[in-house]
């Protein structure tokens, strides 16, 4: 399963270990029991949900290919409990791949940490011009450099954290909640956002039982309430 996210990248399932009943079968052993009913099953997720038991959901693993802008790909990295090999910038060249933004957003002034979409087009032209061409100098200064025999690993910090990187991130269902509460939130940055919510579409379809108990007991954020209503 792969989506497309932003204007060049995407989130791909790699695997998945597990489903809904792996954290059910984990809760039981506590009993020496395993599966019973699909009825108390489901009970027994919502169960575990609602008050906390949330180690059960460690047996749930994901496994992501993402494409991301560096500049979320630093955002992602905060989330420890998860493991990541990334594209390495010393062994590889940087291609002409970076994230332009759509349209321009200006601080809100409801949500500190939030933005909100100009209506302005001068200002939105202007901008994006200005991205765009700082990106293009520091993309042919890059090129520059390499032509001048410089090793990729220092030509590349002239680059700028719009350009694309790719990774493989694993992850528990447990920490990728977490994730999900703070990243699928509206005080994440929006690039962020969109990471997440497509992000939480494919863990709706791998664990749909515990998608619902968790919207339902244990996610803090707001968007994804906001997409089921
Ligand atoms: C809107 C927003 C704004 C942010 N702004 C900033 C910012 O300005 N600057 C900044 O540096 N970061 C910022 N962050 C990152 C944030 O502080 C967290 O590092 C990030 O969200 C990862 O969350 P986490 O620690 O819960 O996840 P994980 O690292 O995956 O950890 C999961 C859980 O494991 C436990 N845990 C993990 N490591 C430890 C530990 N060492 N000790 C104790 N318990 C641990 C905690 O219970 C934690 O919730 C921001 C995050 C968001 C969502």
């Amino acid at each position: 399963m792969e989506l497309k996210v932003l204007d060049k990248g995407f989130v791909r399932l790699v695997e998945v270990f597990g489903d809904d009943f792996s954290a059910v079968q984990a809760a039981r052993v506590s009993y020496g029991k395993g599966f019973t009913t699909p009825e108390r099953d489901k009970r027994l997720i919502y169960y575990l949900m609602e008050h906390g038991h949330h180690s059960p959901f460690e047996h749930i693993v994901l496994k992501f290919h993402l494409k991301l802008p560096i500049f979320v790909m630093r955002q992602l990295v905060r989330h420890r409990i998860a493991s990541i090999n990334e594209r390495s910038g010393r062994y590889t060249e940087f291609k002409e791949d970076w994230y332009i933004p759509e349209r321009i957003r200006t601080p809100d002034s409801q949500n500190k940490q939030g933005s909100v979409a100009s209506n302005d087009v001068k200002l939105n032209n202007d901008a994006i011009d200005l991205i765009e061409e700082s990106i293009e100098n520091s993309f042919a200064a890059y090129n520059k450099l390499l032509g001048m025999g410089i090793a990729r690993e220092l030509a590349r910090i002239v680059l700028p954290t719009a350009m694309y990187t790719e990774c493989y991130w694993t992850i528990n269902a447990r920490s990728l909640m977490n994730f999900l509460s703070l990243r699928a939130d509206s005080h994440a940055q929006w690039e962020m956002q969109q990471y997440a919510l497509t992000i939480a579409k494919i863990f709706k379809k791998c664990c749909p039982l515990t998608y619902k108990a968790f919207l339902k007991y244990g996610y803090t954020g707001d968007l994804l309430k906001l997409e089921e209503r």
